[in-house]
């Protein structure tokens, strides 16, 4: 067994049981010391031994609750003590950066975003550390509590070592951000990408809270995916991502910046839909797309309102996204589908034709209870950065680190 990796037995029983007694307590809260010993099947002398440590971090507290059923005096329940704790959530898009400082709620306390130039004579890594350090001195007088940092990245991520090997519109190869940021603070340090995190952050607390299979797709400037397979995030910790934007849709399609002809990209993401727009646009000089800029709200619009030109253009991307679920349903069977995009606008357009191909395509036995549906968050902002915490606490890693002080 690699020793550097893997925690000692004990050591990570200890974390796995506390990481338990807090999801119990996050989901059931006001809830007794009796009710958490069945659920978490832990017997009550380790309940009481975990319970005292986390009252002593300050990450739950003791109330007085009315049980079910119970007519009888207040029972003494436990919540959890969002406040106590600190994180910075921090996001990285092209061009942008948004720094937000949360407590153990999720709730936002201080936010910044901020221009990340794509062009720059400063390496990109030097550039990170000094919007951070900048954003620690400027909210100074609230950091003593802070206990994590959490960012999320487009690119090619080791969500494992911190590594990001890959960033698009950034010239970056084998970045150690997860690591430099770690020396510098003294915290933990947790890097993911961005749509894995959205995924995750959508499963516990959004559109797919819940369910165990679930195929989250991002339709954007690129195209992505992000997979809860049995309850889990797909790669949560390695390199790989579920890759489906370079996936050939169109064999004889245009060629892509990977090098391939036709991929799911270059016929779904939101450029490649206004450049088709575009096209289409000066075949038809009477469409009243004319009179307007031509951005995703007008389209998104006019297709609501029964544009033709507007209508087929989406239905297209609708129609490819379609025959790529298509697959991945066959494959991973999943309850739900969740869309992210800003073309969600003209959900009335897009959800019909997505549906309608993998209701061709697919398996019926797999398509048929299948829901389609919007991703609650139209813009997760940092929000995915602060499911990386949750998922840390939950699964006792960082939770490990607050009770030992
Ligand atoms: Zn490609």
């Amino acid at each position: 067994m690699n020793r550097e990796s893997q925690p000692g037995h004990i050591d990570h029983i200890k974390q796995t049981n506390a990481g338990v007694v807090y999801r119990l307590i996050d989901q059931h809260g006001p809830i007794s010391r009796i009710e958490l010993s069945r659920r978490a099947q832990l017997a009550p002398a380790s309940i009481t031994k975990i319970v005292r440590e986390m009252l002593d971090a300050h990450l739950v507290q003791e109330t007085e609750f009315q049980e079910p059923g119970s007519r009888g005096r207040p029972a003494i329940g436990l919540v959890l003590d969002t406040l106590a704790w600190h994180y910075l959530a921090i996001r990285i898009q092209p061009g942008a950066i948004t720094l937000t400082l949360r407590d153990l709620s999720s709730r936002a306390l201080e936010e910044d975003r901020l221009p990340l130039p794509v062009t720059s004579d400063v390496p990109l890594l030097q550039t990170l550390q000094t919007l951070v350090d900048a954003f620690f001195i400027r909210h100074q007088q609230r950091l003593e509590r802070l206990t994590a940092i959490a960012i999320t990245t487009p690119g090619l991520i080791n969500a494992a070592s911190g590594v990001v090997h890959r960033m698009p519109g950034y010239d970056v190869e084998d970045m150690p951000l997860g690591e430099t940021l770690a020396q510098r603070s003294g915290l933990p340090v947790f890097v993911q990408h961005d749509i894995s995190a959205w995924t995750l952050a959508e499963a516990q607390s959004g559109a797919s809270h819940g369910a165990q299979d679930v195929i989250q797709i991002v339709i954007d400037e690129t195209v992505g995916a992000g997979v809860i397979s049995g309850g889990q995030l797909l790669h949560k910790s390695g390199r790989a991502l579920v890759e489906i934007g370079h996936t050939q849709i169109d064999p004889w399609g245009q060629q892509c910046y990977c090098g391939n002809h036709g991929c799911l990209e270059t016929v779904a993401s939101t450029s490649s839909l206004l450049q088709l727009a575009q096209q289409r646009l000066a075949l038809q000089p009477d469409s009243p797309l004319h009179q307007q800029p031509l951005t995703l709200e007008n389209l998104c619009r006019a297709a609501q309102q029964g544009d033709r030109l507007a209508h087929d253009a989406i239905a297209g991307v609708g129609h490819h996204v379609g025959r790529m679920l298509a697959m991945m349903v066959n494959i991973f069977n999943p309850q739900k589908i969740l869309i992210g995009s800003p073309l969600n606008q003209a959900a009335d357009v897009l959800f019909p034709a997505i549906n309608s191909t993998i209701r061709q395509q697919a398996l019926p036995a797999y398509s048929r209870d299948l829901e389609l549906v919007p991703a609650l968050m139209s813009d997760p902002g940092t929000l995915g950065a602060a499911a990386l915490i949750k998922d840390a606490l939950y699964n006792g890693h960082l939770l490990i680190k607050l009770l030992q002080g």
